[in-house]
């Protein structure tokens, strides 16, 4: 059974199917893994079938050829992982990458063209905006943003004012690009009212979402109205920070289209790292929810330490809050990164992060260690000060992600820290 998804009735979880799906021994000698398929190139048994696999991938021919071409198209451990990744969202489809910046850069050059307008929750992950905000400008692509929090209303009136910059450009709205929660706030986007907005206002703009933090375990936008979630999988669903790769998944016809990119331009995931992140999604469940439970202990013993102004972790958010109803509607789990807003400023976030013995001092999350960070002063350092103030990404902001060793330890590693604050 390399490709059945139900029992019977039985629906199986993708959990469980992450040890098997997509893979049969029986083409690999029998081996219960698939071996790691280091090869460039792929025979061909008939010139025939070059040329036929040849139009069908350059989009020649819409006759279905199926067989393997060239390591830069496709390759076995990536080709199985691709049917995996998607199983979590119940997504027609799904594209691995060398990182999770080349899925970004692919996704945007397979929608935007010079004069269109991309519509964007912010804040993103540095680069995100480095790609939307800088680089694509410069080929005549801009943008228009909106607080990851914001209401149906004012996403209403950022999309009104999209359309109409695009419409006096000569473009359109190509893409609306979320991420929720948004790095390094935890600020959660309304996937249901963006979705909503977007179906009245503007049909064909495709909704992207970048589900890092929280998927593929935790969250499932493309249940909520996304048409794609991007991943960076060097985080969570590689999560033993020892490897870079990135995914896309979502709806086939989409896909194609950065799949035609892809092709092209080459950010395909390699065999090794491909067979990795396959050996990785067994155990992904495992690991997010263990990290929950711990990060759920640290962030209680946090929360009323006399040197924390606040922390903004998933698990406490007020009840009654807009944050609280949008983590209610979409979340499954409030995930284990969070910030840590200590009293003071980057004197005490430098204090706090040198005096650290088990949490190691790197950025990055997802991994089994614990990590954490001062984004102000490192990943987001090249976002302009006023930006950072405006999205709350302050100089006293600690950015925490936990792993899967023994919250007591971790407790005792933070009190500790704290005591040299
Ligand atoms: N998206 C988010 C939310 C991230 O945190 C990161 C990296 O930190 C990326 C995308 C980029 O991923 P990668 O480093 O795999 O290119």
């Amino acid at each position: 059974m390399t490709n059945e998804t139900k029992i019977g009735n039985h629906q199986i979880d993708p959990h469980s199917l992450m040890m098997g799906y997509g893979y049969d021994p029986q083409l690999s000698e029998g081996s219960l893994k698939p071996p790691i398929f280091n090869t460039s190139t792929f025979v061909f048994e008939k010139a025939q079938d070059g040329k036929d696999l040849f139009a069908y991938l350059t989009g020649q021919s819409d006759r279905v050829a199926k067989g393997l071409v060239y390591s830069r198209f496709n390759n076995p451990n990536q080709e199985i992982l691709e049917d995996r990744l998607a199983l979590w969202e119940d997504s027609e489809d799904a594209l691995v990458f060398s990182s999770g910046m080349t899925a970004i850069a692919h996704l945007i050059l397979a929608f935007a063209r010079p004069n269109d307008v991309i519509l964007m929750s912010g804040p993103l992950y540095a680069a995100s905006e480095g790609i939307i905000m800088k680089i694509m400008p410069q080929f005549g692509v801009s943008y228009v943003d909106f607080p990851a929090s914001a209401t149906r209303e004012q996403i209403d009136a950022k999309m009104e004012e999209a359309k109409a910059k695009a419409e006096r450009q000569g473009g359109k709205v190509a893409l609306v690009y979320l991420e929720s929660p948004a790095n390094p706030t935890n600020a959660l986007v309304d996937v249901e009212a963006v979705a909503a907005a977007r179906d009245a206002m503007l049909p064909d703009a495709p909704i992207a979402i970048d589900n890092t933090f929280l998927g593929p375990v935790f969250a499932k936008p493309q249940h909520h109205g996304a048409d794609m979630s991007v991943y960076s999988l060097t985080k969570y669903v590689g999560g033993h920070s020892d490897l870079i790769a990135g995914g896309l998944t979502g709806k086939k016809a989409l896909l194609d289209q950065v799949r035609g990119i892809r092709n092209t331009m080459g950010g395909i995931c390699d065999a090794n790292t491909a067979w990795m992140l396959l050996r990785s999604l067994e155990t992904v469940e495992l690991r997010m929810t263990r990290a929950a439970e711990n990060a759920k202990a640290v962030c209680d013993y946090l929360k009323d330490h006399p040197k924390v102004e606040r922390i903004a972790y998933l698990g406490h958010l007020p009840e009654g809050s807009r944050q609280k109803d949008i983590f209610d509607r979409h979340e499954l789990g409030a995930g284990s990164t969070f910030s840590l807003y200590l009293k003071g400023g980057e004197r005490e976030a430098f204090a706090f992060l040198d005096a650290l013995k088990l949490a190691k001092l790197a950025v990055s999350l997802g991994g089994t260690e614990t990590l954490a960070s001062a984004p102000a002063a490192m990943t987001h350092l090249s976002v302009p000060p006023e930006r950072r103030r405006e999205l709350d990404i302050s100089d006293n902001l600690v950015r925490i992600s936990i792993g899967i060793e023994k919250a007591d330890d971790l407790i005792a590693d933070f009190e500790h820290a704290l005591k040299a604050v």
